[in-house]
């Protein structure tokens, strides 16, 4: 039998490890910016056309290459940083496998302009899927500019594959806040399409994380300060009142490279024992100097995974320390006003279970289960009317003064339904009995409410008297603006864009203003909590984001009225029965299994 073994050649094994360290332009920007940093720059640039897709760029004021450093480090495993084994337990650099350029020049079209410090001409080289086709001296900064176009142009499988621009811009702007974050001493900016998203000055780090979430992040921080023999704990966690419903802005740094470990996480959230709302994550920027010895970062190949020698004791230290701050700051709860307070637990509830009152069951003195169906139609109002929906709402609060003050005089209705719990609706259909959860009925009625507004093709709009201007964080802007046509074809007018703020002058009708916060704010996170892997259709996720900030929550009584109108609606939906986001909304209880229930 002949031999059929064959070394691959080169440009084919770089494109086969290509696929391990690029999946995305998020991990172009990530290798080039952390290659910049390794070259000692203490200003880096970053810029980008369509979300990386069409161009990546980032230049710096490093240290440069010689040519025939230029050259080399193209090759694979051609790295400076590591020359043994045994520098591998050493590591002061981000990067030491030399694959990263090598790989993205097997993928995409490359050029670098790049420049020793004591030289006059630097070295410009232009390289097409692992071929350098041009190569001259010229006349550059010190420093390095290197230039990523075209990504996966020879691999259209992995092109294809790639998301849409407002999600690869996500991961983008990910990796961009991690690495400005570990290295708040170096200035770093963000260009996309032109636009200037982010210019972080050289500067501390409580001014570099406000720089990056906002001004209005100032004021929740928590400095975070411990150094013991093991390890130094430096940073900040957010106010448990400022805990966000999805996890966000959680960073752990360990020697300064951002890392993701659920075990530390844990320590972090457990100081933040009985202060949280449950379902609530606290927002924290950490970071930890561990000696390098103590450490194994190389388990996964696009390191943000790391081994600790004595993780117990790490866990320890560093819930002790949140927890002592916290303490420290003797953080009081704040009235939050954009969050629904019908669902908050108290702080207290812990150490004082006697306080928390014990929900009731909202019965309707005048439900009389043997009124006949025809007479309760008379309390129809449109699915439009519904759409609006705070005529529906009443907070609980203005519910039970309003149900004493009327109790009396409520006229006899047709009652078809019953509310439990606050939370569900009983009504009873001719085979029998539906069980309904108010919130996701509601849900459904105004996600295909907003679907129906979205497809038709007039769009309405209310202008508002008076814009209202909300501030964000530049990323937060940065989203806010990829999906601005989205959010126009809705109804939004947007009057002014700017880096941490937006003026909006007219949403759709059936968002309120006192709305527009909260329903931008989820939408958000909404979008940022889809990027890694479902597929991204803005106008149905919007329409699910806006349904469920809007929708009536659990623990908001309903009068009879409204009851029976979200019944009503609901079923003249198109699918009634499972909420926008694949949750059954009602069960049927038929006379049958009723009858089974008592044996017969
Ligand atoms: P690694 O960073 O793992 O060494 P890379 O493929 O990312 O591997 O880079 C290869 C080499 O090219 C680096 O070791 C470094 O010597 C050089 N290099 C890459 N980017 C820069 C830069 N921006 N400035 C100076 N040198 C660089
Ligand atoms: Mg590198």
């Amino acid at each position: 039998m002949s031999d059929i073994i064959q070394l691959l050649p080169d440009h084919v094994a770089n494109q086969i490890a290509a696929g391990e360290v690029v999946q995305r332009p998020a991990s172009v920007v990530k290798e080039l910016l952390e290659n910049s940093i390794d070259a000692g720059a203490s200003s880096i640039k970053l810029i980008l056309k369509d979300a990386g897709k069409t161009l990546i760029q980032v230049i710096d004021n490093g240290k440069g290459m010689s040519i025939t450093d230029a050259r080399l480090s193209f090759e694979r495993h051609a790295t400076s940083k590591i020359r043994s084994a045994e520098d591998l337990f050493q590591l002061h650099t981000k990067g030491f496998r030399g694959e990263a350029l090598a790989s993205i020049a097997a993928i995409a079209h490359v050029e670098m302009k790049t420049k020793l410090e004591n030289e006059e001409l630097g070295t410009h080289i232009k390289i097409e899927g692992s071929k350098v086709t041009y190569q001259e001296a010229i006349a550059t900064p010190t420093g390095t500019s290197l230039s990523v176009k075209n990504l996966f142009y020879n691999i259209p499988a992995r092109r294809n594959f790639l998301k849409s621009d407002t999600v690869e811009t996500r991961h983008i702007i990910d990796e961009f806040q991690r690495v400005s974050l570990a290295h708040p001493e170096i200035a770093f900016s963000l260009h996309h399409n032109n636009n200037e998203v982010y210019r972080l000055n050289e500067n501390n780090l409580r001014k570099r994380v406000v720089e990056i979430f906002g001004s209005k992040m100032n004021e929740k921080l928590v400095p975070i300060e411990e150094a013991t023999e093991m390890m130094s704990i430096t940073g900040f966690v957010a106010k448990p009142t400022y805990a966000k419903k999805k996890r966000g802005e959680q960073f752990f740094f360990v020697n300064d490279r951002f890392v993701k470990s659920p075990y530390l996480n844990h320590a972090v959230v457990s100081a933040f024992d009985g202060l949280l709302e449950q379902g609530s994550h606290p927002s924290y920027f950490l970071y930890l100097k561990v000696p390098t010895k103590s450490i194994d970062i190389n388990i996964h190949p696009t390191k943000t995974e790391v081994k600790f020698d004595d993780e117990k004791a790490l866990y320890a230290i560093l819930r002790a320390t949140i927890k002592h701050s916290l303490g420290q700051y003797s953080i009081a709860p704040v009235l939050d006003f954009n969050r629904d307070s019908t669902l908050d637990t108290p702080y207290d509830f812990s150490k004082k279970p006697s306080t928390a009152s014990v929900p009731k069951i909202t019965v309707d003195p005048t439900f009389n289960p043997f009124k006949k169906e025809s007479q309760k139609s008379s309390g129809y109002i449109s699915k439009q009317d519904v759409g609006s929906w705070e005529s529906l709402y009443v907070t609980t609060e203005e519910k039970q003064e309003h149900e004493t003050l009327f109790e009396g005089e409520k006229e006899a209705q047709a009652n078809k339904t019953l509310q439990i719990q606050r939370k569900y609706l009983l009504s009873s259909i001719k085979s029998g009995v539906v069980l309904i959860h108010q919130s996701l009925a509601h849900q459904r009625v105004l996600y295909e409410d907003f679907l129906e507004t979205i497809t038709v093709k007039e769009v309405n709009s209310q202008q508002l008297l008076f814009p209202i201007t909300i501030s964000f964080s530049s990323a937060e802007i940065e989203t806010i603006y990829s999906l601005k046509s989205d959010l126009e074809s809705v109804g939004f007018l947007f009057d002014e864009f700017t880096k941490d703020a937006v003026t909006i002058k007219g949403t759709p009708p059936s968002i309120s203003e006192s709305k527009i916060t909260i329903v931008l704010e989820e939408l958000l996170e909404n979008v940022n909590l889809d990027v890694p892997d479902t597929d991204f259709n803005p106008f149905d996720q919007m329409a699910k984001s806006f349904a469920k900030t809007l929708s009536i929550k659990t623990g908001t009584s309903l009068t009879q009225k409204e009851q029976e109108n979200l019944v009503n609606n609901l079923f003249s939906c198109k699918e009634p029965s499972i909420s926008p986001n694949g949750r059954a909304i009602f069960k049927t209880l038929t006379l049958k299994e009723v009858d089974h229930l008592f044996g017969s």
